[in-house]
């Protein structure tokens, strides 16, 4: 492919070339490489959102006409959303709207586990969100990960095998947000269901960058569970979602309460309602289920081959460059990197990286993201930090140690990748 010519997908997106101040009060074009964070919007989802705030009104609750419209393109957003991961013709899986990725794999930790001795296996390469609402509900256990940061596969299988069948729920990231390295989830779903255990993905990292088909090539290889925020992938106010099995998440408590998920409520009794209005309590984001719906769309239309390879050159072009700067730290394997999503942490050698990452958008306007990214126990094993010194440098409020990361997103260009190297390169030689 050519590489001058990669920007091609840029002006599908809304805001990317509105200038931002500089430290010394010039403008300049931002650089957005904190994708990994969240995202800008795609033009489509854009005026998706628009045109449904025209006709906005109460979802399944008002008699208006407004309310009628927008509830039908909400339950239409659910359907498009089911589709687009292969399961929109499975009566056996439902879509579930809440707040963010964060908030979603809290409710299933709530309302999947039933008894606090109940087991789950995870990984230490999680995000705080797929590692702490585990924690403080069931009986958790981590795979660990390799010196370069990757989940061997084979302890996955000896501790389900040691779990002998008894561990309930396997529960991993399907892309690590410090590292980019994608998890070969399919796989890893065949071998949760040879152990009676099932599988949740946190796609919040991949779902905007590669395809996923929750049904798998073949049976077995079924996603049983996966979250995700559309706001990671390129819609406004984008929500969180639960792609899930119906029957594991009826007949429970739900995890928020209120209006809307109920069909009586007397003064003594409670008569819940079924999947997925049981878990959708008060007044949805309906317009941030029809952006990502939408959002979601577009992506399947430009193609998860086209945005895969234009986001590999990116990725491929900015490990190759950095890895030829002097006192760059890179974390993460920077030899076989096709299994790496463009999600580039690293340091320089000697300096502070609150204090890089603050010159990268005051001089240059790079958006980049500081610290451990809510990864802290994985961050701190690339960095070869201890449990003794991490927590003794948080209970006595002294500097904690970080990484820089810079996330690729569709919109980013050669030309953005460059400066990127040219100001690194600067930055090591003052
Ligand atoms: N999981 C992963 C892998 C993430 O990268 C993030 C956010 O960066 C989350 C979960 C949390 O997503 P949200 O902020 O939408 O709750």
């Amino acid at each position: 492919m050519d590489f001058e010519n990669i920007n091609k997908y840029r002006e599908l997106f809304i805001g990317v070339d509105n200038p931002v101040m500089l430290a010394s009060g010039n403008m300049a074009m931002p650089i957005g490489f904190d994708n990994g964070a969240t995202t800008p919007s795609l033009k489509s989802s854009y005026r998706a959102f628009c045109k449904g705030l025209v006709t906005y009104g109460a979802v399944a609750r008002g008699t208006g006409q407004k309310s009628e419209i927008t509830t039908q393109k909400y339950e239409e957003a659910r359907q498009i959303i089911l589709d687009f991961f292969n399961v929109g013709n499975d009566t056996n899986y439902t879509a579930i709207f809440g707040k963010t990725t964060t908030e979603c794999i809290n409710l299933l930790a709530k309302v999947l586990i039933k008894d606090k001795n109940e087991r789950v296996l995870t990984t230490r390469m999680e995000h705080h969100a797929n590692d702490l609402p585990w924690r403080y509900n069931c009986n958790v256990d981590y795979v660990d990960v390799d010196c370069n940061g990757r989940i061997c596969i084979d302890d996955i299988e000896n501790k389900l095998k040691k779990g002998n069948g008894e561990i309930k729920y396997v529960t991993i990231t399907g892309a690590s947000n410090v590292t980019g390295y994608i998890n070969p989830i399919q796989e890893i779903a065949k071998i949760c269901h040879n152990y009676n255990s099932k599988i949740i993905v946190d796609a919040a990292q991949l779902v905007a960058h590669k395809e996923i088909n929750m049904k798998g090539n073949c049976p077995g290889e079924e996603i049983d569970f996966l979250v995700f925020s559309g706001h990671k992938a390129y819609a406004p106010y984008g929500s969180g979602c639960i792609i899930g099995l119906k029957e594991e998440l009826s007949k429970v408590i739900p995890f928020l309460k209120g209006g809307a998920c109920v069909k009586a409520v007397t003064d003594y009794d409670v008569v819940w309602k079924e999947p997925p209005e049981l878990h959708e309590a008060g007044s949805p984001n309906s317009l941030g289920v029809i952006a990502t719906a939408r959002a979601l769309q577009e992506l399947k239309i430009i193609g998860f081959d086209n945005i895969y390879e234009h986001e590999m050159i990116l990725k491929e072009f900015i490990i190759d460059e950095m890895k030829k700067i002097d006192r760059v730290i890179l974390y993460g394997d920077s030899k076989n990197i096709d299994d790496r999503l463009g999600i580039i942490a690293f340091n320089i050698e000697g300096e502070d990286y609150k204090v890089m990452g603050k010159k990268f958008a005051d001089e240059m306007a790079i958006a980049l993201r500081t610290g451990k990214f809510c990864a802290h126990p994985y961050v701190n094993r690339l960095m070869g930090i201890s449990d003794e010194i991490a927590c003794y440098n948080a209970y006595n409020n002294k500097p904690t140690n970080g990484m820089m990361r810079a996330s690729l997103g569709l919109y980013n260009t050669m030309e953005e990748a460059r400066s990127f190297i040219a100001y690194i390169k600067y930055l090591v030689s003052c």
